[in-house]
């Protein structure tokens, strides 16, 4: 199940579960579509992976019977820094961003 991470790892801007703005990685490293866009210029900092916004849950389960939405599965709470320096960061996007995605 994929983890709704509560805040953007670059600039720490929240981002609630039904947050527009929340973009993933493959393995679910969190931003905001202001940083990847102009910083991270759809590289993963971590993986080097490109971007999707992260699909937003719903609140309720729809189907009687089954333990879904946010009521059941809620947001994570640990928020998470990126271990990188801007500095780091601006290096390693600019060595993979002109590289495809399904290339990377
Ligand atoms: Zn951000
Ligand atoms: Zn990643």
């Amino acid at each position: 199940m994929l983890e709704l991470r509560p805040n953007c790892e670059l600039c720490d801007r929240d981002l609630p579960p039904d947050s527009p703005d929340a973009r993933i990685c493959s393995y679910e490293c969190t931003y905001c579509a202001d940083c990847v866009e102009t910083v991270l210029h759809d590289v993963c900092p971590t993986c080097g992976g490109n971007f999707a916004p992260r699909p937003i849950r719903p609140t309720k389960s729809w189907r009687a019977g089954k333990s879904l939405g946010l009521g059941f599965h809620p947001a994570t709470t640990p928020r998470t820094h990126s271990p990188f320096t801007l500095e780091d960061i601006q290096a390693h996007t600019a060595r993979i961003r002109d590289i495809a995605p399904k290339d990377r």
